[in-house]
């Protein structure tokens, strides 16, 4: 049978490497880390970084294609692998994503076409750069320019002097400070574009978030218009043919108070928020990410049932705001109608470490709300606080 390599081993590898073997390929992980999801499910290049040279040329050698499920895996990378193997996404794709300046360059370049703006922002480099900052980006979200994620490296900014005190708490990396928006709703586009330039968009999410991190995801969103949903879903894909993007890429987007739609950021990979396809959708993202990558005909994005997703974090593993450790109760969540469990086999919970999620499928979209109500019960999670 052929193989497929991913690059990255976390869950996200763990659900591509399985949507690819129910399609009968083997698959390849290229992960430095010991102990990782993937490597449970799939075989691992041993010891080869990102960036090794010798692990590359490895992973190319054995595979038919290669995509990555980890957005900061060096573009040079994909470089290298490109000159002797079919990758998707590529190098381009993935560079503008991972940094938030070319994002942010890129997303405004787009907008004739895609209709769409990202936030009012400015790049934080130097102090003269903070003397020089625009009253009205104030109050504002310093974030970095890379690596940031689930809200890690960014910090909520009132004033001046606080951008000051953020950018030195942040080792005056370079940053781009963002207008504080005042959102209505969230929302993300999943997408996928095959190598003929095809594209196809599944239903639009909306995603409530909670410190940071994606809390749920609710397919139709309650919040979502008709319109708001087709202005964003014409952006995403005049937004991946601008970025001549194979595979699978979601793109976030801000709804605010007034109604305008605001394009947050993209993920060059299936996302978090798009985990409800496996359960809910004729075509999984997993499954069309393997279709983009083997230049196979395109998934039907079809949804099939309404659908909330709610991620497992590992506070779940623990007794209230204890240290005690306890196995949440998977028994009386299973029983629930329209339950499915998706555990990334990862052993060691860490409090806001996401630990696996849970899709609740039912005829009507109450009906699944209802039940993801039931199972936050069961696992003591607040499902009403507020965000
Ligand atoms: P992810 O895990 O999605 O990659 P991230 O760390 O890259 O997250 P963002 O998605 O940029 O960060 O921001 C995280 C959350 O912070 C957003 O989903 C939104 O709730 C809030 N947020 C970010 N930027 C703004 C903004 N300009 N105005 C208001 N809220 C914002
Ligand atoms: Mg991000
Ligand atoms: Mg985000």
């Amino acid at each position: 049978p052929a193989w497929l390599g991913v690059m990255g081993g976390g869950q996200l590898g763990r659900m591509f490497a399985q949507a690819a073997q129910a399609m009968g390929y083997q698959v390849a992980v290229l992960e430095p880390a010991d102990a990782c999801p993937a490597g449970q499910v799939a075989q691992r290049l041993v010891n080869a970084g990102y960036g090794d040279a010798a692990g590359l040329d490895a992973l190319a050698a054995q595979c038919a294609a290669v995509t990555t499920e980890f957005e900061n895996v060096p573009a040079d990378s994909l470089s290298r692998l490109a000159q002797s193997v079919f990758v998707a996404p590529n190098a381009h794709g993935v560079s503008v994503a991972q940094d938030r300046i070319a994002e942010k360059r890129f997303f405004v370049d787009c907008a004739p076409k895609s209709g769409v703006m990202p936030a009012p922002h400015k790049v934080i480099a130097t102090q003269a750069d903070i003397d020089a900052i625009d009253d009205d980006l104030l109050p504002g979200i310093l974030k970095t320019v890379r690596m940031g994620y689930d809200g890690k490296g960014q910090v909520r900014v009132k004033s001046r002097d606080e951008v000051r005190a953020a950018f030195e708490s942040m080792g005056q990396v370079t940053c781009l400070l963002e207008k504080m928006l005042p959102l209505a709703y969230e929302v993300s586009v999943l997408t996928a574009r095959g190598h003929d330039g095809e594209s196809v968009v599944y239903p639009i999410a909306e995603n409530v978030h909670r410190d940071g991190i994606l809390f749920t995801t609710t397919v139709p969103g309650p919040n979502v218009s008709a319109d708001s949903a087709l202005q964003a879903q014409q952006a995403a894909q005049a937004i991946v043919a601008e970025l001549g993007y194979v595979g699978v890429l979601c793109i976030e987007f801000f709804v605010l108070t007034d109604g305008a739609l605001v394009v947050n950021e993209m993920a060059p990979r299936p996302h978090n928020s798009g985990h409800y396809t496996i359960d809910a959708c004729v075509t999984s993202q997993f499954a069309q990410q393997v279709r983009a990558m083997a230049r196979l005909p395109l998934g039907d994005v079809r949804q099939h049932s309404p659908a909330v997703m709610l991620n497992l974090l590992g506070d779940v593993w623990f007794e209230g705001d204890s240290d005690t450790p306890r196995e949440p109760v998977w028994n009386e969540i299973l029983a629930l109608p329209g339950a499915n469990l998706h555990l990334y086999g990862k052993d060691d919970p860490r409090r806001a470490r996401k630990m696996g999620h849970l899709t609740f499928i039912a005829p009507t979209l109450q009906q699944a709300q209802e039940q993801l109500k039931a199972a936050c019960a069961i696992l003591a999670i607040d499902y009403e606080a507020a965000p």
